[in-house]
């Protein structure tokens, strides 16, 4: 059996989807702390258990009976790595032969201040002596289509990435690249770089939604601190306001470009071009 955890999540219920067209619904566990949410996943046949990451006497049951494992990391930042460890340890417990986890990319040198806790959890995972794969996911292009009705309400994009390009995909994209790993065989051990094969900057995106929605927006570089102020007066908590504008940094020295092309070739197609995402949300042909 495959556990997947986070699967109410975005990414998780991508990853569901993909994984029941590569297996059998009995063989997919939907590991979730709130089973109302995943009926619809229960209806598709997989088993739902249901387990918090702050639980850690919740982990031992969900686990039970998996060979494989796909560790989704948690979005409370600032907790993660403790709460991973409950899932590490009830892996450990259980013998699986698989633990792979949604890293970030070049976890071990990435300038992002984000990447701490996923090489904290990388850490975790080899010390507790585990098979495991990591996939080391870049940004996911939704993170910037998200925001593009607000874009279109300023007339710009705000940001300070500077002329850094970032090789996103789409969730999708993601999903079924994990869907691909854990059922593959021989994945113990493995280190997946995944991004984008296309990258783009800010003023790009910017340029991008003016062709598109046929309204000029630019883009507008600030410092860092100015941006987290953005960020805080749109309401996002202070933690991952800093966070958020020291990943911008960190994209701006190319800590979120990427031209390997380990993605498209792990999920045996191109990825979803960043435009075509653009072109999802306003509904206009790429
Ligand atoms: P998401 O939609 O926020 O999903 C996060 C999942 O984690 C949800 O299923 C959530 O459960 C679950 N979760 C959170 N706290 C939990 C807890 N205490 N116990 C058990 N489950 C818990 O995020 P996503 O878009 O699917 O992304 C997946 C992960 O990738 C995120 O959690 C974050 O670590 C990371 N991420 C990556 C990027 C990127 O660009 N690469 C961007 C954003 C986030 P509920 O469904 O009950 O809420």
């Amino acid at each position: 059996m495959i556990a997947v955890t986070g699967a109410t999540g975005q990414l998780g219920r991508l990853v569901i989807a993909a994984l029941l067209k590569r297996t059998q619904a009995a063989e997919i566990v939907a590991v979730v702390r709130n089973a109302e949410k995943a009926k619809d996943l229960a209806a598709a046949g997989a088993a739902v258990r249901v387990a918090d990451y702050n639980r850690p006497q919740d982990w031992d049951a969900a686990l039970k009976g998996a060979e494989k494992v796909l560790l989704i990391s948690s979005s409370e930042v600032g907790q993660r790595a403790k709460q991973h460890r409950s899932v590490i340890d009830a892996a450990k417990r259980a013998g699986v032969k698989l633990l792979a986890y949604t890293s970030i990319l070049r976890a071990d040198r990435s300038p992002l201040g984000i990447a701490a806790e996923h090489r904290e959890t990388e850490a975790m995972i080899r010390a507790a002596g585990i098979p495991a794969a990591f996939l080391r996911n870049s940004w996911y292009t939704e993170n910037y289509t998200a925001g593009i009705p607000g874009i279109l309400e300023r007339g710009a994009v705000y940001g300070c990435a500077g002329h850094g390009r970032i090789s996103s995909a789409a969730r999708a994209d993601y999903a079924e690249a994990a869907a691909m790993v854990m059922t593959a065989e021989n994945q113990a051990g493995t280190i997946h770089e995944l991004a984008g094969d296309g990258s783009f900057s800010l003023a790009e995106f910017a340029a991008e939604i003016s062709r598109q929605a046929g309204k000029n927006i630019g883009y507008i570089n600030i410092p860092e601190a100015d941006f987290r102020n953005a960020l805080l007066k749109a309401g996002l908590p202070e933690p991952i306001a800093a966070l958020l504008a020291d990943s911008e940094t960190g994209i701006s020295g190319g800590g979120l470009f990427d031209d390997s092309r380990e993605l498209s070739a792990l999920i045996k197609r191109p990825t979803t071009p960043w435009t075509a995402s653009v072109a999802a949300v306003l509904g206009s042909k790429s």
